[in-house]
């Protein structure tokens, strides 16, 4: 069954001894530029610095006392991994994260910080699946999927709570997309609220799984490549059963955004806002960028989904641009 408004209700009050209200910052420059008040929705600043926390804690606090003892496992580009890791440790929950070769060292180290086992096996996010699906029947562990599953959409969704106690105006939401949890809960939250409202999900061109697939009419299968929003790579599974049909309904239109422009994005955090996001989280202020106003309403609020930026990555692109303009 999709997920409910009142679930994601639910999910608040679950989680929200876990889980920082997250504040909201208005940006004069896209402002200025786009004709309209935009604000920004600032997840980065999430414990374990993304949203993820969300959902993996309304799974991790829902399941049941023998569940809790045998332990989790969860498959994962990083962050999701991160964030089961971390609501594990806290409850003291037994947890194994499953990831590809291809999720960078860092995102690797932090959730070894807090305690999971990291199994680190296949060259990409539907291949660490298939390694998880084995230790889920190897171990009898409970999997935690990171997007596709009502509990988990559900806390991606109390988002869209915070925003409409700090905006309740609000008419355009621009959300980050890759498997669609996050685009689905805030979708669904908001769309119940308003049917009005539109909701624009954004990912990157070179893979984008969820476009593709709603362009197809079925889940289809997309190539990785190497992105700087790397926490949006992977499928949305062939055997999708929740995301898929909830972004089709809810969601208005999926952009697609460049790696030069998802670069951009994070030089305009940093550079007018002081602030670190990640590439997936970039694609929002990427596409803001354009000055696409077409599909815009007259109060804009862009999610920006975290900030696990690699600290190598991020300075290859500050020196990059310090060589190449003159501003600053
Ligand atoms: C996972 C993630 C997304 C995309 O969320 P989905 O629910 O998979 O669509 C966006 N931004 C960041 C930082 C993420 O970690």
């Amino acid at each position: 069954m999709e997920t409910t408004l009142k679930q994601i209700y639910q999910a608040r009050k679950r989680i929200s001894h876990m889980v920082r209200t997250t504040p909201m910052l208005h940006a004069p420059m896209l402002s200025d530029q786009l004709g309209r008040p935009v604000l920004l929705k600032l997840e980065n600043l999430q414990e374990t610095g993304t949203f993820k926390l969300r959902g993996a804690a309304n799974a991790l606090l829902s399941l049941s006392n023998d569940q809790k003892q045998k332990g989790v496992l969860a498959f994962s580009t990083g962050n999701h991994g991160r964030a089961v890791a971390w609501v594990a440790r806290e409850l003291g929950i037994n947890c194994v994260i499953c990831l590809s070769k291809r999720v960078p060292a860092f995102r690797v180290a932090a959730m070894e910080s807090f305690g999971a086992r990291v199994v680190q096996e296949g060259e990409s996010q539907d291949e660490a699946y298939e390694v998880a699906l084995r230790l889920e029947k190897d171990e009898n562990l409970t999997m935690v999927k990171p997007f596709d599953d009502p509990l988990v959409i559900a806390g991606q969704g109390t988002i869209v709570l915070e925003i409409l106690d700090v905006a309740p105006d609000v008419d355009t939401l621009v959300v980050p997309v890759s498997g669609g949890g996050l685009a689905a809960g805030v979708a669904k939250a908001l769309k119940t609220a308003d049917p009005a409202t539109k909701v624009i999900g954004v990912s990157m061109d070179c893979a984008p799984a969820m476009y593709h697939s709603i362009q197809a009419g079925r889940p289809v299968k997309v190539p990785e490549k190497d992105s700087l929003a790397d926490a949006l790579l992977g499928g949305i599974g062939l055997d999708n059963r929740y995301t898929f049909p909830m972004v089709r309904t809810y969601v208005d239109t999926i952009e697609l955004v460049t790696e030069e422009e998802i670069e951009q994005g994070i030089l305009h955090a940093f550079t007018h806002h002081g602030i670190l996001i990640e590439g997936a989280a970039a694609v929002t202020l990427a596409w803001l960028l354009k000055n696409d106003t077409r599909l815009l309403g007259h109060r804009v609020v862009g999610i920006l989904s975290g900030g696990n930026m690699d600290r190598k990555l991020f300075s290859t692109i500050l020196t990059k641009h310090q060589q190449t303009e003159s501003g600053w």
